[in-house]
């Protein structure tokens, strides 16, 4: 398949930020490719090669391509890089530069989506010191075939400019009208793919055979399952309202969610957003078969990390520490953890996602031989709003988040976030009752002590029906000194010349990011509000919904993507359950967003 019908299809997408365009576009291309090459096809389309939890990374610095780019076109990097910098995009700044070239040479042949994908594939293979040099060469062969525009595309996708956006669900929209002939049969596709967590293998499949062999899509080890996740409730009385009697409670410990799979020797560790992070958590590898009685299993644990003269947890942030490359071995001695199990997805050959979780909670008390260092968060079955009230009083003073709920017959449902489980916290910082996790998309230079760092940031939710990230409130208020220069490290990567098209703030920032780091904010409550975006038009015509007061807690959820940020139907139903109404008239103004 020529590489040209990709790089169309790019070149038309980056022109649009309407969803349904954007999805014609896809399903356009996905009926013009081979169903066996469509996979690699999905993966380009998102500037990758394989799914991110196998971590195959192209990972080209901009330097080098910029050299493998002068080499193919005669121009010197210098001039090349004044180019880029003028133009804001790398992309475009290769198609002009080539543009000049191809006026005066004949090109040479067609070049394919397999030669690019098995190049860009040998690429991401090659390591040691002469490794940059054969990068080169691959570039430079590549560069030297391509037309213009798509040398433009092949530089943005190998030095991970390609800022396109396109969220797993477009991509599963698009899909399924091509290939089942209609967007109604996204769900069968949707569970597939929750179940694999590799685009790439949903789409071969239903371009190769339609819905049918999706629906035996079943649980594989060392491919990670979409975790499950729990809706908000405020009070015993309401989860009460939504379980019925019987309720199964658990601590909430605040730590990092892992998804471990296990078979004999082999041992993976899955982050909540299902990066591999085996390598931060050595002392996991080395002792968790000590502490299982079994050799075949995918368990959900919480890494909690804990002081090891008294055996308090503490909190989530110290687990920062072990996020790191090198001297690992001295990070794990220094802030040393625990690990809480507290669910079983498979085992010994079996899918448990459909068994009840009483079922899967027999399995997981049976196998976890239970020490100091791995352990079954306890579980109390309660009946009563009091009970609940009490365990939740017991978790706060053990330093715990709050209360996980779990509906004693409920089935695990990967990737969904549902009543299957509930959580209830206590957050006397927050008059709102939960914290919520915005990305940040923008930020303002700061004043006074500080100047020359970011004085405050525009902060984002996501709407996943639409793939956008309206803005929720401008935050400048919670951040350390620390803080700040972590934020203006962290966020120099991720500075764009254009504001990334799916951001919509009413606000003008003075730098606009990648939306991708996450962080966490209390707030005393919503308001409606003429500048931010989020739920625009829903609740009242010309407002969208804004936090008021809202205050970084510290944590950067870096186990979150931003499609893992608090999303639009939350809000609206948090804005919903604040006990006054709110009236934006009588508010005095909108000064603090
Ligand atoms: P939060 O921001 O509240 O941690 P989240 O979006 O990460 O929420 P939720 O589904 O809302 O995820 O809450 C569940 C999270 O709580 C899990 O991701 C897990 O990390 C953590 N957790 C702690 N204790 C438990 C438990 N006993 N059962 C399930 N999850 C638990």
């Amino acid at each position: 398949m020529k590489f040209s019908l990709v790089a169309d299809t790019l070149k038309y997408m980056e022109n649009t930020t309407k969803r349904l365009e954007l999805t014609q576009y896809l399903v356009d291309l996905f009926k013009l490719t081979p169903p066996d090459i469509i996979s690699k096809v999905v993966y380009l389309l998102q500037g990758k090669l394989r799914p991110d939890h196998e971590g195959v990374e192209i990972g080209i610095a901009e330097k080098i391509a910029i050299k493998a780019l002068s080499k193919s076109s005669g121009i010197s990097v210098a001039k090349i890089e004044n180019k880029y910098k003028d133009i804001g995009d790398f992309g475009q700044a290769t198609a002009q530069i080539l543009e000049k070239k191809t006026q005066t040479t004949f090109l040479s042949q067609d070049i394919t989506v397999e030669r690019v994908y098995d190049t860009l594939y040998k690429i991401s293979e090659l390591r040691g010191t002469r490794s940059q040099d054969m990068k080169m060469k691959y570039i430079f062969s590549l560069l030297n075939d391509a037309t213009p525009i798509e040398a433009g595309f092949i530089v943005k996708i190998i030095t991970s400019n390609l800022r396109l956006g396109i969220a797993d669900y477009t991509i599963l929209d698009a899909l399924a009208i091509a290939f089942t002939g209609s967007k109604e049969n996204r769900p069968v596709l949707e569970h597939a793919y929750n179940v694999c967590s590799d685009l790439g293998k949903v789409a071969e499949a239903v371009a190769n055979n339609g819905t049918e062999s999706l629906k035996d899509f079943q649980v594989e080890m060392f491919s990670p399952i979409r975790p499950m996740l729990a809706e908000r409730v405020k009070s015993p009385q309401e989860a009460h309202e939504k379980m019925g009697k019987e309720i199964a409670a658990e601590y909430k410990l605040d730590g990092e969610r892992v998804q471990i799979h296990v078979q004999d020797n082999k041992i993976i560790l899955y982050s909540r957003s299902l990066e591999n992070i085996t390598n931060y958590y050595p002392d996991i590898v080395e002792n968790i078969s000590k502490s299982l009685d079994t050799k075949k299993v995918i368990l959900e644990a919480e890494i909690v990390a804990i002081n090891e003269d008294t055996g308090e947890f503490l909190p989530f942030q110290e687990l920062m520490h072990r996020r790191r490359k090198y001297k690992i071995a001295k990070a794990v001695q220094e802030y040393p953890v625990t690990v809480n199990f507290f669910d079983v997805l498979y085992i010994n050959g079996k899918s448990c996602l459909d068994s009840p979780y009483k079922e899967r909670r027999k399995i997981l008390e049976k196998i976890v031989k239970e020490d100091s260092f791995a352990k079954v968060i306890p579980m109390t079955i309660t009946h009563t709003d009091d009970e609940v009230e009490d365990i939740l009083e017991n978790a706060i003073n053990s330093g715990c988040e709050g209360l996980m709920l779990k509906q004693l017959d409920g089935t695990y449902r990967a990737g969904a976030r549902g009543s299957n489980w509930l959580k209830l916290k206590r957050e006397y910082r927050n008059e709102l009752g939960d914290s919520l996790d915005l990305v940040i998309v923008g930020a303002f230079y700061g004043k006074g002590r500080r100047t020359g760092r970011y004085g405050a940031l525009l902060l984002s939710a996501y709407d996943r029906k639409t793939d956008t990230f309206p803005s929720l409130c401008k935050v400048g208020t919670g951040f350390t000194d620390e803080n700040l220069d972590q934020f203006y490290q962290i966020l120099s990567d991720k500075i764009t010349i254009k504001k990334d098209p799916r951001i919509q703030s009413g606000l003008e920032a003075d730098v606009w990011f990648e939306p991708e780091v996450v962080i966490e904010i209390v707030a005393s409550e919503i308001t409606l509000s003429p500048i931010h975006k989020v739920a625009q038009d829903k609740i009242r015509k010309g407002s969208g919904l804004a936090l008021r007061f809202p205050k970084f807690t510290g944590r950067i959820r870096f186990e979150k993507t931003s499609e893992n940020a608090t999303s639009i139907d939350e809000i609206v139903i948090l804005y919903n359950n604040q006990k006054r109404v709110i009236q934006d008239e009588k508010r005095p103004n909108f000064k603090n967003m």
